[in-house]
C-alpha cells in the first residue's frame, strides 16, 4: 500500500479517507512524513518511537513532535486504540482482560504472573472468536467475527505489560498466542506483530520467549518454517489419534495427525526451535494410559515437551477435567517413557478462565444495556 498525503505545495489533501497509521510500514510512514511532507527524516524516527515503542496512541501525546506535524497527522491517519472493558482478577494471581476494538468487537487476553519464577506471560488473542469451532472451546462458539491487525495484537501485549508493571513492578517476560482465534488463519498480521514485538525499534522481546499455539495447519507450519522463524511453536494436540481428534478438533479431518508430524518435523529441521504439544486433560475421553501410549509414539520425530493442561469447563460443553489420580498416572506414564512432561494447572478458577468466556460474558452484558 501507498499512502499519498497532501503534499507541501498542495493545499488539497489527496487522501479522501483517513488511514490507520498503524498499518503502514516504517518505509511507509517514512514516506509519507519525509517525502510528501518535506519533514526531516528524524521525525520520522520520532513518529514511530511514539507507535511502536511507547505505543502512544494519540498525536496530541506526542510531545516532541511540532504542533503542526501533530496536526497533519490528526488530519490524516487515525490511531484505533483498544480500550479495557472489563479487568478480572483471579485469587491466584490471574488477570483477565476484556478489550474493546474500535468497531464495539470484544476480545481478551490474559495475565499469568510466576513472580517466584520471574515469568510474566501474556496470553493475546489474534482473532474476534474462531472459525474453528473446537467442541471443548468457548471462542469456538462465536464464530469468528474477523481478524485482528497486527497492531491490534500488538497493543495487548502492551497494555498488559502496561498492567505488569503497575500489579508487580515488573515487564512481561514472555508472550503466548493461545488466546482466542487461529493464529495461523490469520498468518500476516500474526508475523507483523511478531516482528514490531521483537524489533530493537520495537518493544525488542526476544523471539525465543514467544510462543505461537495452532490447532494444526500443516501447510502455514510449514510457511513458518520456510520464513526462517525464530519463534517456539506449540501443537494444541489433545488427543494422540485420529479418530479421537476427529471427535473434537474439526480441523483435523484436512489436517491429520500423519500431516502435522510431517509439517513439525519439517519445523524442526529448517529451525531447530522448541516445539511443544499441549494436551487439555478430559476426563475418561483421552487421559488413559492406552492414550498416553499412543503420545508416546507421536514424541519419537523430534524434540518436544509435553504440556498436560488442566480443563477449565465451559458451560454446555459435555467435557470435565480429568481427575488428579489419572492425570498423575498419564503424567507418570510419559515422565518414565522419558519425555519432558509439565502439568499446567488451571489458573482463574474463580474467574471466567476458559478462552472465550469473559468476552462473551462482556458481549452479553453489552447487548442486555437499554439502547
Ligand atoms: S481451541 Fe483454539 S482453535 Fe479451537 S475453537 Fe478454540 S480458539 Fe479456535
Amino acid at each position: 500500500m501507498r499512502v499519498v498525503p497532501a503534499t507541501r505545495c498542495n493545499s488539497q489533501p489527496l487522501l479522501m479517507a483517513k488511514t490507520d497509521i498503524l498499518n503502514l510500514s516504517r518505509e511507509q510512514l517514512t514516506d509519507a512524513v519525509v517525502s510528501h511532507w518535506g519533514e526531516a527524516r528524524y521525525r520520522a524516527d520520532q513518529l514511530y518511537a511514539w507507535l511502536w515503542q511507547k505505543g502512544i496512541r494519540d498525536f496530541e501525546q506526542m510531545s516532541n513532535l511540532p504542533k503542526g506535524l501533530r496536526k497533519k497527522l490528526e488530519e490524516h491517519f487515525h490511531l484505533q486504540p483498544l480500550q479495557v472493558e472489563t479487568i478480572q482478577q483471579s485469587k491466584d494471581g490471574t488477570f483477565k482482560i476484556a478489550f474493546r476494538l474500535h468497531d464495539e468487537l470484544l476480545i481478551e487476553s490474559v495475565l499469568i504472573p510466576v513472580p517466584t519464577e520471574k515469568r510474566f506471560t501474556v496470553c493475546v488473542s489474534s482473532q474476534v472468536g474462531c472459525s474453528l469451532n473446537c467442541s471443548f472451546c468457548a471462542t469456538g462458539k462465536m464464530g469468528l467475527g474477523r481478524n485482528l491487525t497486527a497492531a491490534e495484537i500488538f497493543d495487548q501485549v502492551f497494555l498488559v505489560n502496561q498492567i505488569c508493571e503497575q500489579q508487580f513492578g515488573r515487564k512481561l517476560t514472555n508472550v503466548v498466542y493461545m488466546g482466542m482465534g487461529e493464529p495461523l488463519l490469520n498468518y500476516r498480521p500474526v508475523l507483523k506483530s511478531i516482528e514490531r514485538l521483537t524489533a530493537n525499534d520495537g518493544l525488542g522481546l526476544s523471539p525465543r520467549r514467544i510462543t505461537l499455539s495452532t490447532a494444526g495447519i500443516a501447510k502455514a507450519i510449514r510457511r513458518l518454517a520456510d520464513e526462517n522463524s525464530r519463534i517456539n511453536l506449540a501443537l494444541s494436540l489433545h488427543a494422540a489419534d485420529d479418530e479421537k481428534r476427529n471427535r473434537i478438533m474439526a480441523i483435523n479431518k484436512h489436517n491429520d495427525l500423519q500431516s502435522l508430524l510431517e509439517a513439525l518435523r519439517y519445523f524442526y529441521q529448517k529451525t531447530k526451535n522448541r516445539i511443544s504439544y499441549e494436551y487439555i486433560a478430559f476426563h475418561r475421553f483421552n487421559d488413559a494410559i492406552e492414550d498416553a501410549k499412543k503420545l508416546v509414539k507421536l514424541c519419537r520425530h523430534f524434540p518436544v515437551r509435553i504440556n498436560i493442561i488442566e480443563y477449565n469447563p465451559v458451560q454446555n460443553v459435555p467435557f470435565e477435567a480429568s481427575e488428579e489420580d489419572r492425570l498423575e498416572a498419564f503424567a507418570k506414564y510419559l515422565r518414565d517413557a522419558g519425555l519432558t512432561v509439565t502439568i499446567r494447572r488451571s489458573r482463574g478458577k474463580d474467574i471466567d478462565a476458559a478462552c472465550g468466556q469473559l468476552a462473551t460474558k462482556a458481549k452479553q452484558k453489552t447487548e442486555q444495556q437499554p439502547a
